[in-house]
């Protein structure tokens, strides 16, 4: 995989890591630099820093975790070491879902002791976000601004997407997904993804790049069939859980959009949703 920026939109850069494939990406103003997502642990956010002194002169003024997953967060010290005063942005939702979860990853990785990249990301101390948005948020670049904006749950609690609507261009997070399909985890909202979606579609026009979480660049129709398999999952959950389906016979009985072991988390979730 080339590793590199890539100007998706105007000042839009994005690079993809070979590390769970995830994307960070950086938004010019005249004045400075918003950093979206900043990998996996402190060693890759550092070398996320290097990468974007790379790219610009400019100082970064704020970093936006799109949610709380570590592959988004645990870069953040670095970042905060390299500009101290850049805002740290993310969902209200999100320090505290980032401190409850480093348990979980800890043992994630100890089930996995060949993974290579264990010991960096256990052995990060996350650094959470101080600027926590309710719904909105943005930010002056000098001749450009940027928001980001939470349209509800779906992949977590606490996913925002930001828009830079003078270029045209909207950093999805995990809401989309492009090398991999939508991830349905312990911490999902399988009820609730296709709304926080359908309002997502509503930021999108025929134009607007759109830059998934994982993944290259997609246009406002792979949204929309994304939305299509939520509402769908959605729609056979509510579906199956109301005609008294119980819970362990839904993957097998229901016509699904994505393999079913990847829906097992959205089964036991929507069903305790929805109180079966
Ligand atoms: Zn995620």
């Amino acid at each position: 995989m080339a590793n590199d920026w890539v100007e998706v939109a105007e000042r839009c850069y994005v690079r993809r890591y070979d590390h769970l494939d995830v994307n960070s990406s950086v938004v010019a103003g005249d004045e400075g630099l918003v950093v979206v997502d900043t990998r996996a642990s402190h060693v890759q956010g550092r070398e996320l820093v290097a990468h974007v002194r790379q790219l610009s002169a400019l100082p970064v003024l704020a970093v936006v975790n799109t949610h709380e997953h570590f592959d988004h967060t645990y870069g953040n010290g670095a970042l905060r070491e390299a500009w101290p005063d850049a805002a740290l942005v993310a969902h209200e939702s999100v320090p505290a879902a980032i401190r409850a979860t480093v348990p979980r990853i800890a043992r994630a990785y100890a089930d996995d002791p060949d993974d290579p990249y264990g010991a960096e990301v256990v052995g990060t101390e996350p650094v959470v976000p101080d600027t926590l948005l309710s719904s909105l948020w943005a930010v002056d670049l000098g001749g450009r601004h940027v928001e980001a904006v939470w349209a509800g749950r779906g992949h977590t609690d606490g996913d925002v997407v930001v828009r830079i609507p003078d270029a045209d261009a909207l950093l999805a997070g995990d809401l989309v997904e492009q090398s991999a399909p939508p991830s349905y985890g312990v911490d999902c909202w399988p009820l609730e993804w296709p709304q926080t979606l359908e309002l997502v579609v509503g930021l999108i026009g025929e134009a607007t790049v759109v830059v998934p979480g994982h993944g290259t660049p997609v246009d406002k129709g792979f949204v929309l069939e994304q939305r299509h398999d939520a509402s769908d999952i959605a729609g056979q959950l509510h579906q199956l859980a109301g005609s008294g389906v119980p819970a362990d016979e839904a993957l097998a009985k229901g016509t699904w959009p994505l393999a079913p072991e990847r829906l097992v988390e959205a089964v036991r979730r929507g069903y305790a949703q929805l109180g079966r």
